[in-house]
């Protein structure tokens, strides 16, 4: 899995931590990552008083993260948090975004997820890596053809699968994900895995008890040759 070009599609900021190990895989062999966040995060709030502020803090968080991650500052769209729809000016958004940065392989939320914004994404890059490819809405870009889309979540018992080796990288994914703070203390689990993370890193490093030396993708799509036969 090497591509000089990466995109990844994340609903909300802090979703692209689920695979934050391959990002780091992929800067160190000098593959370009280019990540789009698509909601501002600005119902992903456990205090009443973050309220008119969450936007702005989870905004810091990710830029944040980007840090850590060594990726450039990610393409923020900015919809509103449970407000991200499949309809016609996000998917030529989307087209436009495939288009421009010409990414080789594109990673997303699957079709498998309870979360309305998880499922829109999913939605849009089933329809805009199709329609990026062919010879609709010239104004967009010239057609690209995105070689191959894999599925970092929201997968359930889909396959194919590939597993990836990023027990080299998992202190700084441990580091990415504390940059969001305001999500760890909204989501306790999220605190609890990063504790456990480094117990296991302190105590046991040659044994995987928690399972979080690999990442696993589901390749969700294979493009042919856009001029076969
Ligand atoms: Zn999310």
């Amino acid at each position: 899995m090497r591509y000089s070009r990466v995109m990844i599609w994340a609903a909300h900021p802090d979703d692209e931590i689920t695979m934050a190990g391959t990002i780091c895989k992929m800067v160190e062999e000098g593959t370009e990552v280019v990540v789009v966040q698509f909601s501002n995060g600005n119902a992903g709030f456990c205090r009443p008083e973050w309220k008119d502020t969450i936007a702005d803090m989870r905004r810091k968080e990710a830029e944040e993260a980007d840090r850590i991650l060594g990726i450039p500052p990610r393409i923020m769209l900015g919809y509103d948090d449970q407000g991200v729809v499949n309809d016609r000016s996000t998917i030529q958004r989307c087209i436009q975004l495939i288009r421009k940065h010409k990414p080789e392989a594109l990673f997303s939320h699957g079709p498998i997820d309870r979360n309305r914004d998880h499922l829109a994404v999913a939605s849009l890059v089933e329809e805009a890596v199709w329609q990026a490819g062919e010879r609709v809405l010239a104004t967009a870009g010239e057609p690209w053809h995105v070689k191959h889309v894999y599925f970092y979540k929201g997968y359930g018992l889909m396959g194919p699968r590939v597993s990836i080796d990023v027990k080299k990288y998992i202190p700084t994914k441990i580091k990415a994900l504390r940059a969001y703070a305001s999500q760890l203390e909204m989501l306790p689990h999220l605190a609890k895995w990063c504790e456990r993370a480094e117990r296991q890193l302190e105590h046991h490093p040659d044994d995987d008890l928690l399972g979080i030396y690999t990442e696993t993708f589901v390749l969700h799509k294979m493009t042919v040759l856009p001029d076969f036969p």
